[in-house]
């Protein structure tokens, strides 16, 4: 994992009275799952949009492992992060390989490497490769869609990994058994994970820590999931 800085970041839309992001500062650990709850509209998806480059903040800046990213060339960012949203997010004419392959192609990966890795990504997601790397999205459950949108994050290996209500759209026992797995992975692969959610017992379930977010982002509590509930 690496440590993720946000200093004094905003965004202002343009033609918006309010910022749906204001002035936030956060420091987040190397390794550890941050999860963010708060109201619809508060900002979540606009903070973890800054922090993947898809759009610019109006102010403030970014470092990832003390590197400064804010003005980073974005496929030099894929390198360090990965981005898994609600829904997936598959490109719906790519076969499940070629959506995996997507940020290793970007950044230049050869054909074998991206083979094996695709392989190597559907194994650890619990979808056998000889079944699942040709088919294409709509030829999966919504279970099978998300595994693969993980998959996708994590191809090019980032040390972080930025997730959006990535379970929000599967059924209960789904999403329990996906759970399990991101927890088993972060056992395994160490990521910085910053995970969005609406569902207070997922951010209790998977949290080390948790940011309870108010409007415009700003931070009323951040703190363990024990201290969290005890006050
Ligand atoms: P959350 O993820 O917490 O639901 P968002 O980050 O999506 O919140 O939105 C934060 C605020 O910014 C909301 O008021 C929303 O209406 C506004 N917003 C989001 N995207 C845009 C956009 N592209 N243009 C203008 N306003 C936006
Ligand atoms: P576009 O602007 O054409 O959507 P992007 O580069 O923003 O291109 O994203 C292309 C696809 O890659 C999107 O479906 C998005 O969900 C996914 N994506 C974006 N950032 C990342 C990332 N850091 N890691 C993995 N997938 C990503």
């Amino acid at each position: 994992g690496a440590t993720i800085e946000l200093e004094n970041l905003t965004k202002r839309y343009p033609g918006s009275s309010a910022p749906a992001v204001d002035n936030v500062n956060m420091e987040i650990k190397a390794g550890e799952i941050v999860i963010f709850v708060g109201p619809s509209g508060c900002g979540k998806s606009t903070t973890l949009k800054m922090i993947n480059r898809l759009i610019e903040p109006t102010g403030g800046r970014i470092r990832i492992g003390g590197e400064d990213v804010t003005d980073i060339d974005p496929v030099k960012l894929r390198r360090k992060v990965g981005y898994a949203i609600q829904s997936a997010g598959l490109f719906p004419h790519m076969t499940v390989a070629q959506n995996i392959g997507l940020v290793p192609r970007m950044i230049g990966w050869s054909s074998s490497r991206i083979r094996a890795r695709v392989e190597e990504l559907l194994d650890l997601v619990g979808l056998e490769p000889g079944e699942f790397r040709g088919r294409y999205p709509r030829q999966l459950s919504g279970g099978q869609q998300q595994r693969v949108g993980v998959a996708r994050a994590l191809a090019a290996d980032p040390p972080v990994l930025l997730m959006d209500e990535p379970f929000g759209a599967v059924d209960p026992i789904t999403r329990d058994h996906l759970q399990d797995e991101l927890i088993r992975l972060q056992h395994e692969l160490h990521k910085t994970i910053v995970f969005v959610t609406h569902d207070f017992d997922e951010a209790i379930k998977l949290g080390d820590r948790i940011a309870v977010l108010r409007e415009h982002s700003h931070i009323a509590q951040f703190d363990t999931p024990e201290a969290i509930l005890t006050n």
